[in-house]
């Protein structure tokens, strides 16, 4: 059974510890705790800086915080799949002073790492191969790296195919800041991005500038390439109905982001119908029409494996 709480019944007294055992039948002589707010922090444990809320988080907000570095490299090594960089790694590259910016991981030597408690010599060589391994990429994955609030791997893939460029993206961001309108504007035409995402976006990237510039310097971030046409889902079109796991936004960003199209209603020419949890008159529909309807499941492994049907090849004579 899974414990679920019923009702609120007030806070306890004394009486409520009267005649309580431990659970080797001792008697209980504990007393209970004084009542009192919990007292918020308003600077840093780790850097002294301010905090600012954000919903229910505290943030600091100094990009510098050491704090905020360890973080930002696990999250760094995980996006771009570095197998074991962890947190406890990226932990002792910031007290021992080796990496207190991700930059710095791009200049770590054999001995440096070796220099670290427990680490033996064939860890460090692996650390060594998978930092070698993320020195160039496309700029996608750095967008992705960085570690944007809200800013996940399928927007970031939408606004790299857009910008093409570090440094165009980058202008855009000195655009936003004189001018805000038209840099919006170059994000919000491309389809699934809107205005809290892009404002989002150049918003991390302005607070990330300085350590934008010397990942610059330290890594090769190649242009993106243009691929809509390229995915797995390619050459496909998709309508997405009823209740799924993710939000509808995010299960069709998944199917662009693979080249597939995705359409609001349900006709003939449609090839797949998602459909989730009470999917409805769409469903209805797409059965009579003879479309195929894949469940989220199905769609998932689509996008992880191949397209087995020919929906996916080019038409022949025949189809038509
Ligand atoms: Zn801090």
């Amino acid at each position: 059974m899974i414990p679920k709480i019923e009702s609120v019944i007030g806070k306890a007294t004394a009486s409520d510890l009267a005649g309580r055992k431990h659970a080797d039948g001792e008697p209980f002589n504990g007393t209970l705790p004084k009542h009192g707010g919990v007292k918020i922090p308003t600077s840093c444990p780790r850097c002294a800086d301010l905090l600012i809320t954000e919903g229910a988080f505290l943030k600091c907000q100094n990009m510098q915080c050491p704090a905020r570095t360890v973080r930002a490299l696990t999250y760094w090594c995980q996006a771009l799949e570095m197998d074991g960089i962890g947190e406890k790694l990226a932990k002792q590259f910031d007290e021992s002073g080796l990496v207190t910016r991700i930059s710095q991981l791009y200049s770590i030597s054999k001995k440096d790492l070796l220099s670290l408690e427990r680490m033996a010599e064939k860890s460090a060589n692996n650390i060594l191969k998978e930092i070698n391994s993320s020195r160039i990429m496309p700029l996608s994955k750095f967008i992705h790296a960085l570690g944007i609030s809200g800013i996940g791997p399928e927007l970031a893939a939408l606004v790299a195919q857009k910008m093409k460029t570090i440094e165009a993206l980058m202008l855009a961001v000195e655009d936003w800041k004189k001018d805000e309108e038209k840099s919006i504007e170059q994000l919000t035409s491309i389809d699934g991005i809107g205005e809290k995402v892009a404002e989002q976006l150049y918003s991390g990237l302005e607070i990330r500038k300085t350590m934008i510039e010397e990942l610059i310097e330290a890594l090769e971030i190649s242009e993106e390439s243009e691929t809509p046409n390229k995915g797995k889902l390619s050459g496909s079109t998709f309508c997405v109905t009823g209740t799924l796991s993710k939000s509808r936004k995010e299960v069709q960003l998944a199917i662009k982001g693979e080249g597939g199209k995705v359409v609001s209603s349900v006709s003939a020419n449609l090839d797949y119908l998602v459909a989730g949890e009470n999917a409805g008159s769409k469903l209805t529909k797409a059965e009579k029409l003879g479309v195929k309807v894949l469940d989220e499941k199905t769609l998932v492994d689509l996008i992880n494996e191949n397209l087995d049907s020919n929906a996916s090849s080019p038409k022949t004579l025949f189809d038509f």
